[in-house]
Order: C-alpha cells, then structure tokens, then sequence
C-alpha cells in the first residue's frame, strides 16, 4: 500500500483515559506526539474525533428531555471541543494545525472548505475536521468516511484501543483470532463493529482502504504507515 495522504479517526473516548470522560492531557499530549512523528515522515494527514468523552446523542436523548437532534448537535459541538484541544497540542509541538467545522463557529475556527482542506494539506498542515458532517443521525465515523473521501485520502485509519479486527469478541473469548484481511462485504454482513454499517458502505462504493489499528502502542502508526509493518486489520 503506497500512502502518502491519510485521514485519521480516533473517539472521543481515546482523549478521556481512564476517567471516561473529558480530556486527559497526558493522553493528548501521547497523541500529538504521534501525530508529529507521521508528520515529520512526510504524510499529509487529516483528522477527525470523536466527541464521545463529552456527549453522544444518543445518550443526550435517553431521558425524553433532550430531543436525539438537538442531542446530536450537541455531540458535534463536542467534537469541536476535541478538535480545539488536538490543535492546542499539536501546536505545542511546533506542528501547524487548521481546523474545519461542518458547523460554523468562526470565532473558533475555520469553517469546511473543501479547496482550502487540501491547500492547507499540501501546504503541510494538519486539518482537523471537526462537528462530524454537520448533520444529526450521522456519526463521527461516517463523517471521517465522508472527509477522508473528499480529500482522496489513500485510507482511512480507525485508531482504535484494539489491534485490530477479531472474528468474535476478544475481551469475552480468549480464542478469538484476529483478522488481518476483511472484505467490505464480511465486514457489513458479520456487522463488524469496527465502524458503523453507513461509513463501511461508503468506503465500499468509493474503494477506500479502513485500516484499524492500536494507537496506544507507541511507533506502531509509523511503523504501518511507513514500512508497511505493525499490527492492523485492513477491511477492503
Ligand atoms: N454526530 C452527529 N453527526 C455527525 C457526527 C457526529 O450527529 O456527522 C453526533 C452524534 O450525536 C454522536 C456525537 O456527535 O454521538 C459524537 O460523535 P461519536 O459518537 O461518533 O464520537 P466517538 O464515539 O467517536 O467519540
């Protein structure tokens, strides 16, 4: 697999560590260092986040009080928090960062342009999608499907706590094996938990590669990305 640009999807959850919920500096701090090290080896990379360490619609909506719309903008919205904190920190270290929202909040950042996306990403930029694709009932994933997509991403890397995908739950069933190859169709069919069914589907029609992998083993994006080496699954 030749890469030379990627988009990145990682939750929200990923930046909360062992609390659960909001953002965890060290732990943002470990993936900026990441981030750069991918940088530094000449990747163009694009990024979205979650906004699950703050608010997931669903959730919002449970109680009947908040209606599952407005609790999926407000999920968006968190998103928008996560993308600030990811620049904060990549910026700390050195690395020049432009986020785009699907929701405009100009006084934060800048708002999704496509044509400028790109620019900012020949130019060597870091570009953080942020408010997922600007819509409710959609989610993160999809929204980093859709991006990843729209800048002609070479894959789209699931960063994940997993090393990859398991043909059955490996937290419940120590014999679970995992898979380095699975094909779009197994993934939809087999509901793969991976990614949602409507971001697998789009990946399927545009031919993009959805690499999964562990991000909390330090050198293994490089390592994959780089020498074509590490731990991953790839559905594709
Ligand atoms: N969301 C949405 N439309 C999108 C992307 C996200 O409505 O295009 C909302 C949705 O409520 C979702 C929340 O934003 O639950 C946070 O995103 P997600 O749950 O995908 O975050 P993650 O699980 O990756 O942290």
């Amino acid at each position: 697999m030749q890469v030379k640009r990627v988009l990145i999807k990682f939750s929200g959850e990923a930046l909360s560590g062992a609390s659960g919920f909001g953002i965890d500096i060290g732990i943002l701090e470990y993936i900026a260092k990441e981030i750069k090290t991918l940088k530094n080896a000449g990747f163009e990379i694009g990024l979205v986040i979650g906004g699950g360490n703050i608010i997931r619609g669903v959730s919002a909506a449970q109680g009947g009080i908040i209606r599952r719309t407005s609790g999926d903008y407000m999920g968006m919205l968190a998103t928008v928090i996560n993308a600030v904190a990811v620049q904060e920190a990549l910026e700390s270290l050195g690395v020049e960062v432009r986020v785009q929202s699907a929701i405009e909040v100009q006084e934060v950042c800048e708002s999704y342009i496509h044509r400028r996306a790109i620019r900012h990403l020949q130019k060597g930029r870091v570009v953080i999608f942020a408010a997922g694709t600007g819509n409710p009932f959609f989610t993160t994933d999809s929204a980093a499907t859709l991006r990843a997509i729209e800048i002609e991403a070479d894959v789209i890397i699931k960063a994940t706590k997993v090393d990859g995908v398991y043909d059955k739950d490996p937290k419940k069933y120590p014999d679970a094996k995992m898979l380095e190859s699975v094909s779009y169709e197994e993934a939809l069919r087999e509901h793969i938990k991976v990614m949602d069914d409507t971001a697998i589907a789009l990946a399927r029609e545009n031919k993009l590669p959805i690499l999964i992998c562990n991000m909390f083993k330090s050198g293994n994006l490089l390592e994959i990305l780089q020498h074509n080496k590490g731990v991953y699954s790839i559905v594709k």
